[in-house]
């Protein structure tokens, strides 16, 4: 067995703290070997550095990083790991633009280091079975509907609506790195809405039209301002009636009623994420999927812009 990875994580904001200490904790493949925060709280008995030129400047011996901070900001801190040769495990969304991601990846082949582009969604228990059925499906018509409320889920979180915080494609990327996942086709934007509050530069919701060459439409209703009940569902008509994923993909409803996976959400998923990280390192290689970003950008691209009332926390 080989010694296990020495991890420094970067960014200790809400999912370090709540997913990626946890997770790390729970691979026996991976050790948390330091912290970078210049605010936020590190873990006790892990070395804590305000600045990732901190660490590389304490000599402490690293491995990787997991870099947890918006993504208007990770570029350039992956690079400086890479620099260092270290491996990167970039939270999602893997940049701010395509380009950068681009770039990090020719940098990582170049440096002969590991770089994942993680999307934790594609980890929740629902999406794999969900992937195996519709590899053989009639597929009729998609509808993804993913609306939450950003004061309950993103508290002091001004980044979000900045330019390159993603807005409600912060949240709505999650559910295209789903679509894209389980669709056994590449679809591509024929149509999109993006609102924008008065005093932001970033949209607080989308509404999305894609198509496949084979004429199946798939409609996507992105929305920040959701009160009461939350949505997170994504449902596939297909010959055989309708495949419904819930929660985020934690739970999966077969067109026949049956539901094989039924977990709380975000359960699991940074386990998986982890083991996978570990794994491509342990082969050296890499895993970068940008297609939900490539959607991302496509809609900024192709969608028409409307102002709507200005955003209050
Ligand atoms: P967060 O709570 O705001 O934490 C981000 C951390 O990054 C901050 O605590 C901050 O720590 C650091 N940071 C470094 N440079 C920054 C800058 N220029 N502006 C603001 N913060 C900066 O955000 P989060 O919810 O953890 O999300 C971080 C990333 O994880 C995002 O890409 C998000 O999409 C992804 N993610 C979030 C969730 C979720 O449920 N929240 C789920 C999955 C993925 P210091 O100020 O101490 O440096």
């Amino acid at each position: 067995m080989s010694e296990p990875i020495r991890l420094a994580l970067v960014g200790m904001g809400k999912i370090a703290h709540d997913q990626h200490v946890p997770a790390i904790t729970g691979n026996g493949d991976i050790t948390l070997a330091a912290t970078v925060s210049r605010n936020g709280e590190g873990v006790d008995g892990v070395p804590h550095f305000r600045e990732l030129a901190d660490l590389i400047a304490s000599g402490i011996a690293i491995d990787a990083v997991s870099l947890c901070t918006p993504p208007q900001v990770r570029r350039t801190i992956a690079a400086q790991a890479i620099a260092q040769g270290w491996h990167v495990f970039l939270e999602k969304p893997p940049g701010a633009t395509l380009a950068e991601v681009a770039h990090l990846q020719t940098a990582a082949d170049s440096a002969n280091i590991s770089l994942f582009a993680s999307w934790h969604s594609r980890y929740a228990p629902g999406v794999e079975p969900a992937r195996a059925f519709l590899a053989h499906a009639d597929i009729r018509k998609v509808t993804v509907t993913w609306r939450e409320d950003i004061r309950v889920w993103h508290p002091g979180q001004a980044w979000i609506l900045e330019a390159g915080g993603f807005g409600v494609f912060d949240p709505g990327i999650n559910a295209l790195s789903i679509v894209t996942r389980i669709l056994p086709r590449p679809f591509f934007i024929a149509d999109a809405e993006l609102d924008f509050p008065a005093n932001c530069d970033a949209p607080i919701a989308a509404r999305i039209t894609f198509a496949d060459d084979h004429g199946v439409a798939i409609a996507a209703d992105f929305d920040f301002r959701q009160e009461g009940p939350q949505s997170w569902d994504i449902a596939v008509d297909t010959a055989e009636g309708t495949l419904t994923l819930h929660d985020g993909g934690a739970r999966l409803v077969m067109p026949d009623g049956t539901e094989p996976s039924h977990e709380d959400a975000l359960h699991g998923e940074y386990a998986g994420l982890y083991a996978r990280f570990a794994e491509i390192v342990r082969a050296g290689q890499s895993d970068v999927d940008i297609a939900p970003l490539r959607h991302v950008a496509d809609a900024f691209l192709r969608g028409r812009r409307i102002t709507v009332e200005p955003f209050v926390e």
